[in-house]
């Protein structure tokens, strides 16, 4: 069975920023047919659950009382890429609109639910290194 890199809070793991998940019916649907590995970047990065939000800003990550989490950020990606690695795989699916995980569109930096172009630590760094990364609402192709 071919495997899939999957954002955790799509399984329905409680990984969230406010300790919620998006159990995401199609994604969990995919099960059917790969074997899911689930990641949280942020949690991977050394951010404990619940935490405070954070969003990109330019070339950095900031939570919302200001504090810089680029470096965790920066070592989730790493640690996920490393698994993609380790069990040879070279599809993400991961949650749209995150600073980790998101893809194409990103909160814009102000905290007010604005998007920007651009793309999550995660998803940038799998990216770079040759994984593909597609978003919840990109999979009806694999299903
Ligand atoms: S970092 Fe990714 S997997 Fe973790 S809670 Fe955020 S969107 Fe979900």
């Amino acid at each position: 069975m071919e495997k899939i890199l999957v954002s955790a809070c799509l399984l329905g793991i409680r990984c969230r920023y406010d300790g919620r998940s998006v159990p995401n019916d199609k994604v969990i649907a995919l099960s059917e047919k790969y074997s899911l590995i689930p990641v949280c970047p942020e949690i991977y990065g050394g951010l404990p659950t619940p935490r405070t939000p954070s969003e990109r800003v330019k070339d950095r990550v900031v939570m919302r009382d200001g504090s810089d989490v680029t470096d965790n950020y920066m070592r989730g990606a790493v640690a996920a890429y490393e698994l993609c690695r380790t069990l040879g795989i070279g599809l993400a699916v991961l949650k749209a609109k995150s600073p980790s995980c998101g893809k194409g569109k990103i909160y814009d930096g102000s905290f007010s639910g604005a998007l920007v172009d651009g793309d999550g630590v995660c998803a940038e760094y799998l990216t770079r290194m040759g994984i593909r990364v597609l978003t919840e609402n990109e999979i009806d192709e694999l299903l």
